[in-house]
């Protein structure tokens, strides 16, 4: 009783050093030293293909959110967050690393690409590793596997992936849920491989016994649409890619968010005796949108909606399993998007047409893939229970390649230039619903590594194929539909001048 008394008024004056309502200093260097309970523990949800327009705290009324909603009503909800790309696999460098993803070409990789972070890349993971903690990834993983010199063997242990980059533990698919292999991978092993089913891939040529959706179009559930959503059948829907073996290891897409879910919390669970920082990568809402049974046909917003209910019922038991064990009040949970939705591209699953006056765009222009808004700008929600009394909405521009930056000054783990690369600390942000802008521009890039940039209320495109360049203002005309580039040159200029400094020197 006396020791827990103690610790709370310890507790309080630690959290006393706090100057005001700025974030940076939130932690002094005192609470490093000590316990390491007093930590908050991090987990950072990133679904896949989330608009802007698709939860309930961003306006949606056909798509029901309330637990996500109720993260949002007590802590931060960001009107203008930016994923740094508007795809996956260059949305997930950038943010891992604090490091545009166009310097390095990254864009949306196959599973048998090599890893795309060197493992002596300073990452988000060994900040938190630094700081003390346990690190974790659950879901998609999407960065690439195996060497530069030798393609991963999915029936070896993989030696190049999420742990080489600063994860303690890894329960993760390859690539994307409409590609091949359709696999878990625990730590560095295929979960339930058997040696006498042998996996093979291969994105070109159909080295699969199984029917494809080309020859079988007949034994689909859904039809595709895109012609290279044709390769090997599994659980109905033809994938991106052929997959030879493996029978006993493949998901079963319609208990995959069950599935992942129960190995956030199994992860919470085992490391609820230490902070630790959890990546929660859920596939929901990416094509092919197979929910389980109680999902289906449950929101107003036909099986598009579905998913993202199902998506917030896994946040509402992530919160249930975090107050269960008590961890809840002190863990910072932040829910966001890797880029923008696109409701129709590989299969026919009739998303479009149920829609039902859903807007997952939210009136934005364009859908992932855009260098529009709509292909960038995500909702973003922080919670902290313990330290975020006050829920507010924070208008200020911002992007989640800062995420490094930002914890690496939550934590007090100092960053040299090179570590901190493009990430800014953003920190204030988080706590200051009057924060002044703590960048003068973020940029954003589509999967070819083309280049659009935020400055003030400004949005510039530069041209490319055919097309000119853009200039939105974007608190006038946030659909971008009067481009005002030669109205105010002066502006161009200005941004055409950061751009040739980006394209000249790399810092
Ligand atoms: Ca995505």
């Amino acid at each position: 009783m006396m020791y827990k008394l103690l610790k709370k008024m310890m507790n309080r004056w630690r959290w006393s050093f706090l100057p005001g309502i700025f974030m940076g200093s939130f932690l002094n260097s005192s609470a490093m030293d000590s316990s390491k309970q007093s930590l908050p523990n991090v987990v950072f949800v990133m679904a896949d293909d989330i608009g802007y327009g698709d939860l309930g705290c961003y306006g949606a009324t056909r798509v029901k959110t309330p637990a996500i909603d109720e993260l949002a009503k007590h802590g931060v909800r960001f009107n203008q967050a930016y994923a740094p790309a508007a795809t996956s696999s260059p949305s997930r460098y950038a943010f891992l690393t604090g490091a545009y993803a166009w310097r390095e070409g990254v864009s949306i990789l196959p599973a048998n690409a090599h890893l795309s972070i060197d493992k002596n890349t300073y990452t988000l993971p060994k900040i938190f590793k630094e700081a003390g903690y346990t690190t974790g990834i659950v879901g998609k993983w999407h960065l690439g596997l195996g060497s530069q010199e030798s393609e991963v063997d999915f029936n070896e242990p993989i030696e190049h992936g999420p742990l080489t980059i600063g994860f303690d533990y890894a329960y993760y698919f390859p690539a994307t849920n409409d590609r091949v292999p359709c696999i878990y991978i625990e730590n560095n092993r295929v979960v339930n491989l058997r040696a006498d089913q042998p996996i093979r891939i291969s994105y070109s040529q159909n080295i699969s016994e199984d029917p494809t959706g080309e020859e079988h179009p007949e034994l689909l559930i859904m039809d595709e649409l895109t012609g290279y959503h044709n390769g090997t059948i599994i659980n109905g829907v033809s994938r991106i890619g052929y997959m030879r073996g493996g029978e006993d290891a493949r998901w079963d897409d319609e208990k995959m968010s069950e599935h992942l879910l129960g190995k956030t919390i199994d992860f919470i669970e085992k490391n609820r005796d230490t902070p630790f920082f959890l990546y929660y990568a859920p596939h929901n809402a990416h094509e092919p949108r197979i929910p389980s049974e109680r999902f289906r046909g449950k929101s107003e917003a036909g099986i598009y909606g579905d998913v993202i209910e199902e998506l917030d019922y896994c946040i509402d038991q992530l919160v249930k399993s975090l107050k269960e064990k008590g961890l809840y009040e002190n863990t910072i949970l932040l829910i966001t998007s890797d880029n923008g939705p696109m409701v129709k591209e590989g299969y026919d699953d009739d998303a479009l047409e149920n829609l039902n006056g859903h807007d997952p765009y939210n009136q934005l222009r364009g859908a992932k893939y855009s260098l529009y808004e709509g292909g960038t700008r995500v909702p973003f929600i922080c919670s902290w229970p313990a330290r975020m009394k006050k829920g507010f909405t924070q208008e200020q521009p911002f992007t989640y390649l800062d995420m490094l930056a930002t914890f690496a000054r939550m934590l007090h783990v100092r960053l040299s230039l090179n570590n901190r690369k493009d990430s800014r600390d953003a920190s204030e942000l988080f706590f200051n619903e009057a924060a002044k802008p703590y960048r003068e521009y973020i940029l954003t890039q589509n999967n070819n590594g083309a280049i659009a940039i935020r400055f003030g209320d400004w949005k510039y495109i530069p041209a490319q194929e055919n097309k000119q360049d853009e200039l939105y203002n974007l608190k006038q005309d946030p659909s971008e539909q009067h481009n005002m580039k030669k109205v105010r040159p002066k502006i161009v200029r200005k941004i055409e001048g950061i751009l040739d400094k980006y394209q000249i020197e790399i810092e």
